[in-house]
């Protein structure tokens, strides 16, 4: 249930509505707003009794159920987009009125490839730099990434740039370690249900990315979203990388639907991976563009100054300047979405 208190509600009101909620069973989950509290509870209990005994306080504006499992991702709980700070100190903001582009090498390979992507991706627009410095790769024998080496690079690439980072985390044990590096942890389709990791991830409060399965329905993406936002993390970004079907003309079957699915159902911002969600390089300007159009937040792309010679996800790397051409051509369809977004804001 998520109960809304009146404005400029006291400590003492917040604490006594706790108390209450806690007596009829329920546990408390967050507690958001600075004007306005909102305070969220989960748990089974008598909750017609529960709502209305609430309401019938006088510092309770309204109290409500959440009929959707996921709760605090849920548009019942918040009814604004959810805007994440990233803090690299150039104030960059993902879900907010610009459209964000991350772009990187699949793998960090080494210095020379990672700053030749970080600045060609940068003085093309982009405003994160992915790499993967702890690869997930089907192959016990195929390349497992640079690991703490690459997080070094990483860091260089972000000093020389000033581009934010992201980089995949792929186990609870290696949380601390990447969140000294990294301003994003990338949860990678993989993993979106290593609940271990997600947890871990809710103890920390960096912002998460978080890839849906390749298996996974849009439901279990956000029932994976909500551990990480019940365990105490609420900055998470959601990813569409395309999903398994029957067909194989693409490595993965972008579900492009997905992303106006998770607006309506989700103020959480949606970023959009036409990399991954296709495996060649020639559709990801197509798909590129598709999800500025269809309303994602951003996108992720794979780069490499050398394709050809890339140690992971070759194919659908796009070279340096076809990113640079890439990026040229989507800037009307960016202004565009900017438009609407600021016409969205003018509206609430
Ligand atoms: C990646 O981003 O390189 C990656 C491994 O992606 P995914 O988890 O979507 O397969
Ligand atoms: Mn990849």
């Amino acid at each position: 249930m998520i109960v809304s208190m009146k404005r400029y509600a006291t400590k003492a009101e917040i604490e006594t509505v706790c108390e209450r909620i806690r007596e009829f069973g329920y546990k408390i989950h967050a507690i958001e707003g600075e004007e306005r509290v909102v305070i969220g509870a989960v748990g089974v209990g008598d909750v017609t009794n529960c709502l209305e005994s609430l309401e019938a306080l006088p510092c309770v504006e309204k109290a409500v159920r959440i009929s959707a499992p996921y709760k605090f991702v849920s548009k019942e709980f918040r009814s604004t987009r959810t805007v994440i700070r990233i803090n690299n100190g150039t104030g960059l903001e993902i879900g907010g009125d610009e459209f964000t582009v991350m772009a990187g090498p699949c793998s960090v390979e080494s210095e020379k490839q990672l700053m030749e992507s970080a600045i060609a991706v940068s003085r093309a627009g982009a405003k994160v730099l992915r790499g993967g410095a702890f690869k997930p790769r089907t192959s016990p024998y195929d390349f497992q990434g640079l690991e703490e080496e690459g997080l070094k690079l990483l860091k260089k690439a972000r000093e020389a740039t000033g581009l934010a980072i992201i980089t995949e985390v792929m186990s609870d044990r290696d949380v601390s370690l990447i969140a000294e590096y990294s301003d994003i942890m990338q949860v990678g389709a993989r993993n979106m249900q290593n609940f271990a990791l997600l947890k871990t991830l809710g103890k920390c409060q960096r912002p998460v990315l978080l890839k849906r399965g390749m298996s996974s329905t849009i439901k279990e993406l956000l029932m994976s979203a909500e551990y990480i936002v019940a365990h105490g993390n609420p900055n998470v970004i959601l990813c569409e990388r395309g999903i398994r079907t029957f067909e194989t003309a693409t490595r993965n079957t972008c579900d492009i639907a997905a992303v106006p699915v998770l607006n309506e159902l989700t103020q959480l911002p949606v970023i959009l991976d036409p990399s991954h969600a296709t495996g060649k390089r020639s559709l990801v300007p197509a798909l590129s563009r598709a999800g500025v159009a269809i309303g994602a937040d951003g996108i992720i792309v794979e780069v490499h100054p050398c394709p050809e010679k890339a140690v992971s996800d070759g194919a659908q790397s796009l070279h340096l300047e076809e990113f640079d051409r890439m990026m040229n051509d989507l800037r009307g369809y960016i202004a565009l979405w900017k438009q609407s977004r600021m016409a969205e804001a003018a509206m609430v």
